[in-house]
């Protein structure tokens, strides 16, 4: 059997090549995204397996299934890089990656404390022997009422480490999980914006969420209030979170994840002209931190990731399903 890897980076061949050998399989490495230009690489093969930027489209679909494929993984937790309503219909099976949620749960963590104690001017005061405090006077855990929207496995691993700082935490969800209700308070969402005073984002990116933080939401949140998305960069309207922010409305930002980020994260892009102005403004202010893409980025995770990318097309191709599949829900 072959199997063709799009978006492969370096570290992850260690983990192919040990699964190549595993399972008695041939794979073959692409480090592009899989486009409409490079699609034929997949001929011969049973399955392809991608990353989160290549964007998987009904054209990008129609030709993989004309060259006989009819297996895709994605070795990412989220897939909406990939048209499930056109995989459905030419009868392409996909599945995604069910990795711990614990790098990311502790990334944000991190984010949290980062913009609580103005980590990110600290550090660049430090860096050029600018030892004053003026300006950064952070606050404490303790004090803060932490609302987490999205209680999934990201959002309630995230509780269970805030649970030793001795925050008030409140949650939202469509779906009330048991585990969260013993550590947290569930609230209305318009109650958690209004209470909270760091709000972190922990939802998938779907029609019902995407720019849920625009400049209605947050009219209805604290005044200096911290947000935190670790989730997807669309969740946010950034023409309105540039504005609160120039009017001080929110506090600090902390944002691993942007709005057309693809093509940008995960590149060397030094001595490119980058076309994303919001992305370069925003980044300016003192009170933002941006990083890009790199909750997930664990030695631990890395290996789920590259394993269940591999291991799903092989039972998919030798079992007739796989573990993680996903299907279209209109
Ligand atoms: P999950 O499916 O376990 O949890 C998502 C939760 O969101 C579920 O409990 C669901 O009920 C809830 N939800 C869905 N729609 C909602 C709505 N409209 N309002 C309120 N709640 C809603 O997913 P997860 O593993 O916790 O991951 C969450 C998201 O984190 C992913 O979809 C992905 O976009 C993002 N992510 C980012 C990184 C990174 O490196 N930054 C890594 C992994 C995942």
């Amino acid at each position: 059997m072959k199997l063709t890897a799009f978006e492969v980076r370096e570290d992850e061949v260690k983990v192919f090549a040990m699964l190549a050998s595993q399972y008695g399989i041939e794979i073959a490495y692409v480090q592009q995204l899989l486009s409409p230009e490079n699609v034929d690489l997949a001929e011969g093969s049973a399955g392809v397996t991608v990353l989160g930027f290549s964007q998987v489209s009904r054209e990008v679909l129609s030709q993989l299934k004309a060259l006989g494929v009819s297996f895709l993984s994605t070795r990412t937790i989220g897939y909406n890089h990939i048209d499930l309503a056109a995989a459905t219909e030419l009868g392409i099976r996909v599945s995604n990656a069910n990795y711990g949620p614990h790098g990311v749960a502790d990334y944000t963590v991190m984010l949290m404390l980062m913009s609580l104690r103005k980590y990110k001017q600290a550090l660049f005061r430090a860096n050029v022997n600018d030892y004053s405090l003026n300006g950064l006077q952070g606050r404490e855990m303790k004090d803060m009422t932490i609302g987490i929207v999205g209680t999934g496995k990201i959002g309630s691993k995230v509780i269970d480490n805030l649970s030793g700082f001795g925050s008030r935490i409140l949650a939202y969800d469509t779906i009330v999980n048991e585990h969260v209700s013993r550590k947290a308070e569930y609230v209305s969402l318009d109650e958690l914006y209004r209470q909270s005073d760091i709000i972190s984002l922990h939802v998938p990116l779907f029609e019902s969420t995407a720019q849920m933080i625009n400049k209605e939401s947050i009219a209805k949140m604290k005044d200096g209030v911290i947000l935190v998305n670790c989730a997807r960069g669309e969740l946010m309207n950034i023409t309105d979170l540039i504005s609160a922010i120039e009017h001080e409305k929110i506090g600090a930002l902390a944002l691993d994840v942007f709005e057309k980020e693809e093509g940008i994260y995960h590149f060397d892009r030094r001595t490119d002209i980058i076309k994303n102005r919001d992305m370069a403004y925003i980044r300016q202010f003192p009170n933002v931190i941006m990083t890009q893409h790199i909750a997930f980025y664990t030695d631990t995770a890395v290996g789920d990731m590259v394993s269940f990318g591999v291991k799903s097309l092989v039972s998919f191709v030798q079992e007739g399903r796989a573990e993680t599949e996903i299907f279209f829900r209109p």
